[in-house]
């Protein structure tokens, strides 16, 4: 586009002129076979129109475009230019270079954008400053956030419905899987150990408990009992693939076989200590509610480890407790 040539203080060779626009050249390029320059903006406007040198009509293709020599670099470098917005107060007088992004910020540029002091902490045009209301501008505001609330409501309608549809899908891979490992025995496998796996991650994620009174166990828990399970399973993130499964361990008809009676929990009840058992949110279940993982309990015997995990409901009677800190490293080491 070119520096003004009113602004440049001092004489201006004439060679530093843009032969399109009659200014200072910017970013000057030149012909390499006629070594006429022009500013790039200049020179690249004009050649979407044709292909010839603006002054002497010689043939100029992008290709033909250098950067100006340093000596016409130098002379340019050593002009100045003032402000545009002198009229307005500015006494800047700077090198070429810098008058773009001068402009652009100058305090007497009436576009330069401020932000309003009165309170609605919106940016505006200083020019316009005097006439901004910030109320009007805040209520135009608070109007195109309500245009925008049902095109949002209309995009969540429609993120609803796709979650439905996967859902659904989900559910029928679910129900497919189910039926591969009751078919396939290595699949059985492969999704039993995934399943272990599965719980195990989110048991070491509860608090450890410690049962004191294994007589206030409930064996048979009713219908609402089993409800308040079920959300004390979900609020504690278990996976939702296993919750039914887990949710119907929780009466002693699941329960590995040495304790499925009461006689057979009295006959094993020295052995019932050593359970490694985790605590489900106690303000969710409302009675303690104490989770036994299959994973964490491989040291017990047989007819008393489940295989996946089960649930045991007490009146009261158990406390969460905090593992025993690491111990530290033996000092003869150190
Ligand atoms: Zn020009
Ligand atoms: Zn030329
Ligand atoms: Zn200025
Ligand atoms: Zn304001």
């Amino acid at each position: 586009m070119g520096y003004d040539l009113a602004l440049i203080v001092g004489h201006v060779d004439e060679e530093l002129l843009c032969p399109i626009c009659a200014d200072v050249l910017e970013e000057p390029m030149q012909s390499s076979s006629c070594e006429h320059a022009f500013c790039r903006y200049c020179i690249e406007k004009w050649m979407q129109e044709k292909q010839i040198c603006p002054v002497d009509r010689s043939d100029l293709m992008p290709i033909h475009l250098v950067p100006v020599s340093r000596l016409m670099r130098n002379m340019l470098g050593r002009l100045k230019i003032k402000c545009c917005f002198a009229e307005n107060g500015c006494t800047a007088l700077m090198p070429l270079e810098e008058y773009r992004n001068h402009v652009a910020n100058c305090q007497n540029n009436p576009k330069v954008v401020v932000m309003c002091t009165k309170g609605c902490g919106m940016r505006v045009p200083k020019d316009e400053l005097s006439r901004h209301n910030c109320v009007f501008e805040l209520r135009q505001q608070l109007q195109d956030h309500i245009n925008a609330i049902p095109e949002l409501r209309d995009m969540q309608a429609h993120q609803e419905r796709r979650l439905g549809e996967h859902r659904r899908e989900l559910e029928l891979l679910q129900y497919y899987i189910a039926t591969l490992r009751a078919t396939n025995p290595v699949i059985r496998t492969v999704g039993d150990q995934l399943d272990r796996y599965a719980l195990m991650r989110w048991g070491r994620g509860l608090p450890l408990a410690s049962v004191r009174t294994w007589g206030s166990l409930i064996s048979t828990p009713d219908m609402p009992m089993r409800l308040m399970v079920r959300e004390g399973l979900r609020a504690s993130g278990c996976p939702m693939h296993l919750m039914e499964i887990l949710l119907d361990c929780c009466h002693e008809d699941s329960w590995p076989e040495g304790l499925t009676t009461l006689e057979m929990r009295r006959m094993n009840l020295h052995r019932l200590a050593q359970y490694v058992t985790r605590l489900l949110p106690i303000v969710i279940t409302g009675k303690p509610c104490v989770v036994i993982l299959g994973g964490d309990n491989a040291h017990m015997p047989e007819n008393l480890r489940p295989v996946l995990g089960v649930i045991m409901i007490f009146v009261d009677g158990v406390d969460e407790t905090h593992p025993e800190p690491a111990p530290l490293p033996d000092s003869d080491y150190l």
